[in-house]
């Protein structure tokens, strides 16, 4: 081994752990659900899973998963475009494109690797990115791998994105990429404003999906939620959260996905799903399509949670989604809030620079259909006990 990497290694490490910055990964000894067995605790409620629906677990998304195994295998062979592609497959990308009422979907291996995918694809040195400052770092990481000149606008700021516009004028092709929800405050970007602007400028638009796929709109996410899907040139959803598997794919016109399937180097130089992932979600979107409690039950929860949390006396911030913050300010203190809750069997994770800025920490909580009224109730407990003693409320 090489003493200079290993030296370094070690001292960036250490520099981590004297900045309070190092994160030991938690193990669940139990499948995703609403309590969990994590790091040696049996039964602690779980507020902090993107499995928003409950399809992590599901019977039925399980049944298809080892139904595929057996009927397909356990790997695709090769890269999709190589012979990869399998029946199964195809079959997914149609069912998500009907689901999402567009033209043509393309399945990627996750979210991450479909904004690497597709944002340096459909956009070159000539062309000028337009980027929300809170999008997900799988977009800045997409638009770092593209020659097009980039702008950053203010948070869900019109003013600002309409400046950018202004001064973006000059380039061949734009594009605005949002996020639909923001992973850290659980707001919403305003897309009709951003359809309108984009219009008169003559702009396209990316939206990143993933905290609204099955979660907005009966689960089609928040361009269909807000009535602009067929404005909105690139759609990304996941299919890792709401929906309980593994995968990102894109939706849009039927020549968007074409030209990805030629040119978008996840797609073309890493291998597809397993045959059991693309099973599962079509078994997941069955459900979705087919059982409305399930996002009934998850904002019934969601309501109910946020509720609570205020009548505490909690800051919950400018949510209007499942993800809902508990301001804490300092970084310390969100640290504190969140061991003492793990002391009292909940885990509720706390957010703190570099993820949001410098004295906004948080504990990030996410209520779900799964989790029942006792779960959500004996967490109210919780925080209520610790929340005091931290001098919180
Ligand atoms: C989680 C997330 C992703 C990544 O999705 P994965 O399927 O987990 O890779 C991309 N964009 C946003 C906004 C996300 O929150």
């Amino acid at each position: 081994m090489n003493d200079t990497l290993q030296n370094w290694l070690g001292e960036q490490i250490q520099g981590l752990k004297e900045q309070n910055l190092y994160k030991p990964i938690m193990v669940m000894d139990s499948p995703s659900g609403p309590r969990i067995t994590v790091n040696g605790r049996a039964n602690v409620i779980n507020l902090s899973s993107n499995n928003y629906l409950g399809l992590a677990n599901h019977p039925k998304l399980k049944e298809a998963a080892i139904k595929a195994v057996q009927e397909w295998g356990a790997g695709a062979g090769a890269v999709r475009p190589i012979i990869g592609t399998m029946r199964i497959h195809i079959e997914l990308e149609r069912r998500l494109a009907e689901f999402k009422h567009v033209g043509a979907t393309l399945v990627f291996q996750s979210g991450f690797t479909a904004n690497a995918g597709v944002i340096p694809t459909i956009t070159e040195g000539e062309d000028a990115i337009i980027t929300d400052e809170l999008n997900h770092a799988s977009i800045i990481d997409g638009v770092r791998l593209s020659k097009a000149a980039r702008k950053i606008y203010k948070h869900c700021d019109m003013t600002s994105l309409e400046e950018a516009l202004k001064e973006t004028k000059g380039a061949k092709k734009r594009l605005i990429i949002t996020d639909g929800v923001f992973s850290m405050d659980g707001d919403v970007a305003p897309l009709g404003d951003i359809v309108a602007l984009a219009e008169k400028h003559d702009a396209a638009i990316m939206v990143d999906d993933a905290h609204g796929s099955g979660v907005l709109g009966g689960g089609r996410g928040t361009a269909y939620h807000q009535g602009v899907h067929d404005k909105i040139d690139v759609q990304l959803g996941t299919l890792s959260k709401a929906v309980g598997v593994m995968g990102g794919y894109i939706a849009g016109s039927a020549e968007l996905i074409d030209w990805l399937t030629q040119r978008a180097r996840p797609f073309l130089f890493s291998t597809g799903h397993p045959p059991a992932t693309a099973a599962a979600t079509i078994a997941a979107i069955d459900l979705m399509e087919s059982d409305l409690s399930l996002t009934e039950r998850l904002w019934e929860n969601t309501r109910y949670w946020k509720a609570g949390l205020q009548r505490l006396g909690f800051d919950t911030g400018i949510s209007t989604t499942p993800i809902t913050p508990v301001m804490v300010g300092d970084e310390g203190r969100a640290q504190e809030l969140q061991r003492g809750l793990f002391a009292e069997g909940v885990l509720a994770l706390a957010i703190v620079f570099p993820t949001v800025a410098k004295g906004k920490a948080r504990v990030r909580t996410m209520s779900s259909a799964m989790h029942s009224r006792q779960d959500l109730d004996d967490a109210l407990t919780a925080f209520e006990k610790v929340g005091k003693s931290l001098g919180l409320i």
